[in-house]
């Protein structure tokens, strides 16, 4: 609910503004509904976890969570959760990450990568150990702590990011042999090269008529 209102009209304007919206939060996770998919044959249910708001106040959810997969265990029905990985809403999260700028993922031109459209939210490095790490202990602790069956990971795509982190383990990857043999003809002995550990993001205007890594580094891609 937390979501639909900080959206607003970029979301269904129903889930933003109904007044209805506090009896459907209590709805769902009562056993009339538990009870009504199960006469229709839900045998797993998904309902939510993690939204990106952050773990202090995404926990706040947690007791209710507990008792409605215990309700469901219950009626032999397993629980899958929610689980937002590429957006940040920093708002929130900002303020329980000291941190949180070195973990969100970078435009060519060094700017924070906005989750879509939405100024509010940002999209997170995957390559940052530090968010790794969160997600892992929110996962872990989670399903310790609700008893949980499964996780959706909604979202876990790989956008390109241009970040200190990322651009120096491109430059890793550009580097090993057989990457440097078929992209850009240099040929070093041993597995490495130190001239690529030097390379730079190369400027917009020269992208259209590069080749080999520098291309590669371009548009992204796995050449
Ligand atoms: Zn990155």
């Amino acid at each position: 609910m937390r979501h639909y209102h900080r959206i607003g009209k970029s979301g269904s304007p129903l889930f933003g503004k109904g007044a209805w919206l506090p009896d459907w939060e209590r709805r769902k996770f009562g056993t009339e509904m538990i009870d009504e998919a199960q006469k229709h044959g839900a045998t797993d249910l998904i309902t939510e976890f993690y939204k990106g708001f952050g773990r202090k106040i995404e926990e706040e959810q947690w007791p209710r969570l507990t008792e409605f997969v215990g309700r469901c265990h219950e009626r032999g029905i397993k629980v899958w959760v929610y689980t937002q990985m590429c957006s940040l809403y920093y708002e929130t999260f900002g303020a329980e990450v000291e941190d949180w700028e070195s973990w969100t993922a970078k435009n060519r031109d060094g700017s924070t990568r906005n989750f879509g459209k939405a100024y509010f939210r940002c999209a997170p490095c995957l390559n940052s150990p530090g968010y790794a790490a969160y997600m892992t202990n929110l996962i872990t602790d989670g399903a310790a702590a609700i008893g949980f069956d499964g996780v959706h990971l909604d979202n876990a795509y790989y956008e390109h990011c241009w970040c200190p982190r990322c651009a120096d383990l491109f430059r890793k990857y550009l580097a090993s042999a057989a990457i440097l043999k078929r992209s850009s003809g240099f040929r070093f002995r041993g597995m490495s090269s130190p001239l690529l550990f030097h390379q730079r993001v190369p400027r917009d205007s020269i992208r259209s008529r590069s080749s080999g890594s520098t291309s590669a580094w371009m548009s992204g891609s796995d050449f």
